[in-house]
């Protein structure tokens, strides 16, 4: 395994559209082995195949506390989206920005495995916006598009948040 270089705003390797995944092989596994320590070693919960320059359909999510729940998915269709959640979102590949967005609530993805099998996964909040999320980086999109108002420089938003927090008491 090895850490990958996360491409960053304006290279447009970000604004390309993925190519489907048709076999799996060796050198699409290590890819995915890759993406997933790359993710880990940068801290996200999620991290797209073209952040790391490769124009195709996979992408890998961790959204649990511990990070030790890696998801794998390669040709990912949105199945279904339901409801609404507005919140803070980031992307590895605009460093050190947060920006609002609102996004469905819930999605049901289909995808394949690392064996190629399909698999149906639902989910809600942390989970539903990541999907999302990185399902758009396949289809050529960042989040910054979708963002409402500007983008904080995450320091800006810790100040915040301290403030938010100092006021309820
Ligand atoms: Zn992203």
């Amino acid at each position: 395994m090895a850490l990958r270089k996360i491409r960053t705003q304006g290279d447009r390797v970000l604004e390309k559209v993925c190519k489907p995944v048709t076999e799996m092989n060796g050198r699409t596994l290590e890819l995915i082995d890759d993406m997933l320590e790359t993710m880990y070693q940068a801290d996200g919960v999620g991290l797209a195949a073209p952040q790391v320059g490769i124009l195709k359909r996979i992408f890998v999510i961790d959204v649990s506390p511990e990070g030790n729940q890696p998801l794998v998915f390669i040709n990912p269709e949105i199945l279904e989206s339901s409801g609404e959640q507005t919140g803070y979102e980031g992307c590895l590949s605009v460093p050190g920005k947060s920006g609002v967005v609102t996004r469905p609530n819930h999605v049901k993805c289909r995808y394949q495995d690392r064996d190629m099998k399909w698999q149906e996964i639902e989910g809600d909040e942390l989970l539903a916006r990541a999907i999302l999320h990185e399902n758009d980086h396949l289809n050529g999109h960042l989040y910054v598009s979708l963002v409402e108002g500007r983008l904080y420089d995450n320091s800006e938003l810790e100040q915040i948040e301290d403030e938010e927090a100092s006021s309820k008491e």
